[in-house]
């Protein structure tokens, strides 16, 4: 993996707390390069996706996790889209015509996780007016998991290059009372915004367990390496393009060219000859 990004997870002694540090800033950057989103959109897309390596380092580090966020104009959307090798891609799909991207008056959050038995758990919850990404994420975890989680993300960009992004989330573990939770939540309040900390360099994961869990005995429980990636590849491409009507697949090979597919996520070109087309169509 060519990236030096790693997650943390630590759990207090007494077992009252659990938190998921991350530092994803080639993740980020390199699934900006693939998208190439606006630099005024950069933020929300970096951010959104380090949430979504967070919920699914969270919920569930073994399964892949695909969430979808559809903006307040109700056809843009963002995709990220996490894997459990560690590998996480991205989609910025604006409306046509959109510049911006806000989810404050009709934001929704859909999160799917692949089951091993192969079925689908979906969750879809409104995130209207929570607060940006960070609040839609915590949205979703309270709303459709059930679980009372904080969570912060933060990318620091300059002249509209990424520098440094990351993030993390605390959850308290069952059976603890509210309280701990409370003087969590007081203490948290000061890392809300990671911004500042990303933007003088001191926002790497150790470093933000030592905030978070400051004063506090706490043990790391595990480390991961994580990165930008994609899973495309020409037998995929060729498998999906099999599933076309046979109409469609035939009014491909009419101008009887070379047949020229971009993934959407990474921009990975693949080709495909007019016989390699014939083919599908035999076997559809
Ligand atoms: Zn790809």
């Amino acid at each position: 993996m060519d990236s030096s990004d790693t997650v943390l997870r630590a759990i207090t002694d007494d077992g009252s707390f659990r938190v998921i540090a991350l530092e994803t800033t080639s993740t980020v950057r390199d699934a900006v390069e693939a998208q190439k989103p606006e630099p005024t959109l950069r933020r929300t897309f970096s951010e959104f996706l380090t949430g979504a390596i967070l919920v699914r380092e969270s919920m569930s580090p073994d399964l892949r996790v695909q969430c979808i966020l559809q903006g307040d104009d109700g056809r843009s959307r963002i995709v990220a889209d996490a894997h459990p090798d560690g590998t996480t891609r991205g989609l910025m799909q604006l409306a046509g015509g959109a510049t911006t991207f806000s989810v404050e008056e009709k934001g929704v959050m859909q999160v799917a996780r692949t089951l091993n038995n192969g079925s689908l758990h979906q969750g879809i919850v409104s995130v209207a007016g929570q607060g940006g990404i960070a609040g839609a994420f915590m949205a979703y975890m309270q709303t459709s998991e059930q679980i009372t989680t904080m969570i912060a993300v933060g990318t620091h960009l300059v002249d509209g290059q990424i520098t440094a992004a990351g993030g993390y989330l605390v959850q308290i573990l069952p059976g603890f009372a509210e309280g701990p939770l409370m003087l969590m939540t007081e203490r948290l309040k000061d890392f809300q915004d990671i911004g500042p900390l990303l933007a003088r360099g001191s926002g790497s994961p150790k470093t933000l367990l030592a905030e978070i869990f400051f004063g506090l005995d706490y043990s790391l429980v595990g480390e991961r390496k994580i990165a930008f990636g994609c899973n495309c590849s020409s037998t995929r491409l060729a498998a999906s393009l099999a599933t076309l009507p046979r109409a469609d697949i035939e009014s491909l090979l009419i101008d009887k060219r070379m047949l020229e597919i971009e993934c959407e996520f990474c921009r990975k070109e693949y080709r495909f000859s007019p016989e390699q087309l014939r083919g599908m169509l035999d076997s559809n």
